[in-house]
């Protein structure tokens, strides 16, 4: 039975735990002798379970009271579940099919009981191994467009709203993580640091630039003041599972109110580290085909969110921003004013993406996309044309108009 404190599960335990919960013994099963259970848990943070009955399979995910990729020595509020839980309805409502549906919420034990996800398999190892998703940009698009419009103002009722960013604006420790890691670390000696050998110039170089660091800080204040939306918060490849033609969206516990253009911008970095890690992973013959299907979803997923927001501004304006009674006769304006909104967002979003491409080279936490690469000397070249475009995004992020031209700069620091 479930203890009044709580309590860590380990696949010895989780049976004898669970067994009593309704909406676990409905989906997978009422015997826990018939259950195996392992643990998958591959992030940096939690404890995931696979349980599978005769009857199906769930999804166990517990928080841990400290950093797991650190150890107890970071620890960590056990309550970025409750805000875990809270994300996950707010998305499905958002953008219904999105993500895993909840089952089940112990505030206690920090757990979630959600959808097993299968056959899906994480986005950043199949783009590591070179695994193509059909959709996959528009499904992207459209699931930043609907819940950044839908999570704001332009959307929700203004006393609703207001009270949500107070309800996430509990989540405290959680935004300190990525103003420390995400846009301080990279830009200083950091104690948790660690970067490749040989990217010392180039880590000096962006060291060295008080106005780079100083549109790094603008955009922090932006992270840290800005509540004009629910964001994900960390939506990186490692947050998307997906077969060859359907996606879904886990591990929303980063939520918090923060500015449109967080998500797609992250999102953005982690497609472009693909594309600049793959001549590491890819045979020559299938090198090219592969990164340029890379850029198309970049493409396809900015294309998609400028539609799907402009498609949303025209006909689910129901909140206190840009009211159609304002525009009477003016639906023009109404649309240029759109398409500024847009603008501003993108701006926001390569100045984001930027960083979060330095962060994942420098700061604490990288990705496969890179640490996978055995040659060192390879990895490292790689890595310093990832922090060159990096670089080139928060300095001009102003500068570059479209997609098209993003891509255009990838394809020559590549
Ligand atoms: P963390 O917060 O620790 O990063 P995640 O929510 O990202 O935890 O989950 C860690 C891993 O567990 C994922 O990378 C994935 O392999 C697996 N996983 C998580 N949720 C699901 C799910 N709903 N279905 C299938 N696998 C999942
Ligand atoms: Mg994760
Ligand atoms: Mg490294
Ligand atoms: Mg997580």
């Amino acid at each position: 039975d479930t203890p009044d404190q709580y309590q860590p599960l380990t696949p010895e335990t989780l049976g004898g735990r669970l067994a009593s919960i309704d909406a676990v013994v409905e989906r997978i099963g009422s015997d826990p002798a018939d259950w195996v259970v392992r643990e998958v848990g591959d992030g940096n943070l939690n404890l995931v379970f696979i349980v599978e009955g005769p009857e199906g399979t769930v999804i166990v995910k517990q928080a841990l009271p400290y950093v797991r990729l650190v150890g107890d020595s970071w620890p960590l509020p056990l309550y970025r579940a409750f805000f875990e839980n809270h994300a996950l309805v707010r998305q499905a409502e958002r953008d219904p099919g999105s993500v895993p549906e909840v089952h089940y919420f112990d505030e206690t034990q920090a757990l979630i009981v959600m959808e097993f996800l299968a056959p899906h398999k994480i986005l950043r190892r199949k783009l590591i191994d070179g695994e193509k998703v059909e959709g996959l940009g528009g499904f992207l698009g459209r699931f930043c467009a609907r819940t950044a419009f839908r999570g704001s103002e332009l959307s929700m009722k203004s006393p609703d709203k207001k009270k949500d960013v107070g309800l996430f604006a509990g989540n405290i420790e959680i935004p300190a993580i990525t103003e420390a890691l995400v846009f301080t670390d990279p830009y200083h000696d950091a104690e948790m640091n660690h970067h490749s050998d040989g990217l010392d110039p180039v880590v000096s170089s962006l060291r060295s630039d008080a106005r780079l660091k100083a549109k790094v800080q603008r955009l922090m204040m932006k992270f840290a003041s800005n509540t004009e939306t629910m964001v994900h918060g960390d939506l990186h490849s490692g947050s998307i599972m997906s077969t060859g033609t359907q996606s879904r969206i886990i591990d929303p516990e980063f939520v918090q109110y923060g500015p449109m253009g967080f998500d797609i911008g992250m999102l953005l970095a982690n497609f472009l580290m693909a594309y600049f890690s793959q001549p590491a992973h890819r045979e020559a013959a299938l090198l090219d085909d592969y990164q340029e299907w890379l850029l198309s979803v970049i493409a396809e997923t900015v294309n998609t969110f400028e539609e799907e927001f402009d498609h949303l501004w025209k006909t689910e304006r129901t909140g206190m921003l840009y009211p159609e009674a304002l525009f009477e006769g003016q639906g023009h304006q109404s649309e240029e004013a759109c398409a500024d909104l847009l603008a501003e967002i993108w701006v926001d979003a390569l100045g984001f993406c930027g960083i979060e491409m330095h962060r994942r080279t420098l700061s604490l936490a990288h990705n496969a996309d890179f640490e996978d690469i055995e040659d060192k000397e390879v990895k490292a070249a790689l890595e310093a044309r990832n922090l060159q475009m990096g670089a080139d995004l928060i300095r001009n992020a102003g500068t570059l108009g479209s997609v098209e031209e993003l891509l255009r700069l990838a394809r020559q620091v590549n």
